[in-house]
């Protein structure tokens, strides 16, 4: 008999009713320590007190106000997004997904707008991840999350990720927008070289092409700068925000030039809860703290001091582990033993981690822990390793 929650989610066997910073609390008080951070979400850890008070004051003054109005605390956070970015122009969405469908529709809109309507294809990269609606799936591809549900949204093309060379051979004329993420998540903490980065500014320049950077993930301040295109030292025509950017509150962003939001006049698109007054008023207090240089140096100098414990960790673990990749606080180990394996002994030794493609597991902390829990991080995960080893070898 199905399970009354749609199915489509193979669970663990874990299950949580608190969170204190870095720590998820089970209902006996069993603590792990949350390598996770729900994917990447909840950036200021669980229960920060900044964004508690933001939501609690919010939701008694007013919970929800159409988009046929104006909402103080959207203008705000647009506002802080706008000075803090490369964009002019910011609509709120639900999730990354709604924001992904966004940028696809203001690429083709914009050739639409400036009289080359036929000017729709979209290039994309493989091992992409760019959410779960018919156009985000149609621009990832892969056999897993299609399968079944085609026909797919025509129009897009995919190339190996970071191979400029295809990139020059593929672009055209034709080409509406190239969307790629930084640095992939779902796909194994795969980082795009600046080089690479700035190579396809380059093509883009070149062609007209949009840039569309997907920073759902790799965004708010994950890779120890607010946005990780800030790393190349170049900017996008669009990007797409989430996860992050609510620490835990479900909100998303589609920023944009002035230019490439030349098409989406009024009536073009819409949303019920995009940019509600609870998601923005959270998120402003996410960009207060976030969006601070100090904040961010702290995240890079963390990840520095991560970075090299996980060195040890592999060194001291060649059969379980061959290197750490990523860049921030967006941390991959790549596995020789399987990583579902791995993530399972993990929660055996209370410390949660996610499996990505190319058997990676990842480590996504909130950016606020502490050296001492990254220290116990890593005793944990050397825990885990070594219970592989040891169940291997019985
Ligand atoms: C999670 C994710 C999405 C989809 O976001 P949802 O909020 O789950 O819809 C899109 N792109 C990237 C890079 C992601 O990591």
């Amino acid at each position: 008999m199905i399970s009354s929650i749609l199915p489509t989610y193979n669970r663990a066997p874990l299950s949580f009713e608190k969170g204190d910073g870095a720590w998820l609390i089970e209902a006996d008080g069993t603590r792990y320590l949350d390598l996770g951070a729900g994917i990447a979400v909840t950036a200021l850890g669980h229960a920060h007190p900044a964004l508690v008070k933001a939501l609690t004051d919010q939701a008694g003054a007013l919970w929800h106000c159409s988009n046929l109005y104006q909402i103080p605390a959207q203008q705000k956070l647009a506002d802080q997004l706008v000075e803090a970015t490369f964009a002019d122009t910011v609509f709120f969405t639900n999730s990354g997904t709604e924001a992904a469908e966004l940028a696809i529709k203001m690429a083709r809109k914009y050739w639409a707008a400036k009289g080359d309507p036929d000017r729709v294809e979209i290039i994309a990269f493989d091992g992409a991840f760019h959410g779960r609606s018919t156009a985000a799936i149609a621009a990832t591809r892969s056999e897993k999350m299609t399968g079944g549900f085609g026909p797919l949204l025509p129009g897009f093309t995919h190339l190996p990720f970071g191979d400029h060379d295809a990139l020059r051979a593929a672009i055209s004329d034709r080409t509406a927008a190239v969307i790629v993420e930084p640095v992939q998540g779902e796909g194994g903490i795969k980082v795009l070289p600046d080089a690479c980065l700035k190579g396809l500014r380059d093509l883009c320049d070149e062609t007209g092409a949009l840039m569309i950077l997907d920073e759902v993930q790799c965004g708010m301040g994950r890779t120890g700068r607010l946005f990780a295109h800030e790393w190349a030292g170049v900017t996008p025509d669009i990007m797409m925000v989430a996860k992050g950017l609510g620490g835990g509150f479900p909100i998303g962003a589609l920023l944009a030039t002035e230019d490439a939001a030349q098409g989406m006049v009024a009536g073009t698109h819409g949303s019920t809860y995009g940019g509600n007054p609870l998601g923005c008023a959270v998120a402003s207090a996410v960009m207060d703290i976030v969006a601070d240089e100090e904040f961010l140096a702290e995240v890079r100098r963390k990840s520095g001091l991560f970075r090299q414990k996980l060195e040890g960790l592999v060194a001291a673990h060649p059969d379980v582990f061959s290197a750490v990749r990523g860049s921030g606080l967006m941390l991959g180990l790549e596995c020789v033993a399987p990583n579902t394996d791995i993530v399972a002994a993990g929660y055996a030794a209370h410390v949660i981690t996610v499996p990505a493609a190319e058997n990676v597991i990842r480590l996504l902390p909130a950016l606020t822990i502490t050296d001492a829990e990254l220290a116990e991080a890593v005793d944990r995960l050397d825990a885990a390793a070594t219970a592989i080893v040891s169940a291997d070898a019985a």
